[in-house]
């Protein structure tokens, strides 16, 4: 399975790569709110994904 990391933005504003397969809650760095969780496989994007990256 190819692994990849995804562009997203915050309802702040900041932009963050994410990476798509994590196994805890990652938050946004500039506010704090949660960004992605961990899904089993692929994280839920609770931002908006801005682009797919490799
Ligand atoms: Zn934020």
């Amino acid at each position: 399975m190819l692994s990849n990391f995804l562009k997203v933005q915050c309802e702040c504003g900041n932009e963050q790569n994410i990476f798509s397969h994590i196994t805890s809650v990652v938050k946004c760095s500039a506010c704090n709110e949660p960004l992605a969780y961990p899904a089993g496989g692929k994280a839920i994007i609770h931002g908006k994904v801005i682009e797919e990256l490799g």
